[in-house]
């Protein structure tokens, strides 16, 4: 039961012309401040991985961290920050990839992972599929495994799956 997708739909909310002219922003806080639609998209997420030994959620700032962390405690998981340039205080390895408005780079703490564990990555929008991409190299090269990536949203005329092809199953609960 719960709500439908339509109903999960009117609540992602359209931005035209931002962060840049031409790019439709899906602006999640419509859903996010919604306790039922919060609640039905995270234990969806988490359902979709139940059993299969996650032991680290592992989500890029800031949006991505909003739904990894109900669903890290779901599924009996810790959590992994991925942060921008400059962010994370310890020693850190670091990737540099190209996302739908510009260059990024990212940094995970070089201690995050230990080498076999199991890691479930999540974000809130599937674009063009780099910011996954560049969270997938900072867990494998840690020796981490990808056991699943999840978004609420994806973007599907943008072929973000390409990229993230053979790294583990992909879920998403809207396609756009
Ligand atoms: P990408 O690396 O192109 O897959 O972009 C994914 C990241 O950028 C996600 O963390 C999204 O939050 C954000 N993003 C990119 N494009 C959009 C969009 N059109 N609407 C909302 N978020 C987006």
């Amino acid at each position: 039961m719960g709500l439908s997708i339509p109903e999960l739909t009117e609540r992602i909310r359209d931005v035209p012309d931002f962060p840049k002219p031409g790019i439709l922003f899906k602006d999640i806080t419509p859903l996010l401040k919604d306790p039922v639609a919060l609640r039905q998209v995270t234990d969806q997420i988490s359902a979709s991985f139940e059993g299969q030994g996650i032991d680290l959620v592992a989500s890029v700032e800031s949006r991505g961290f909003i739904l990894a962390t109900p669903v890290a405690l779901n599924l009996g998981a810790g959590i992994v920050p991925i942060r921008k340039l400059g962010k994370l205080p310890a020693d850190t390895i670091h990737t540099n990839y190209e996302l739908e408005y510009g260059t990024n780079t990212l940094e995970m703490h070089r201690d995050a992972i230990q080498p076999g564990q199991r890691v479930l990555i999540v974000d809130d929008v599937l674009a063009t599929g780099g910011t996954v991409k560049a969270s997938i190299d900072l867990v494998e090269r840690l020796g981490g495994i990808v056991a699943g990536i999840a978004f609420l949203a994806e973007l599907t005329f943008l072929d973000g799956r390409e990229p993230l092809a053979g790294y583990g199953p992909i879920f998403s609960i809207l396609q756009f």
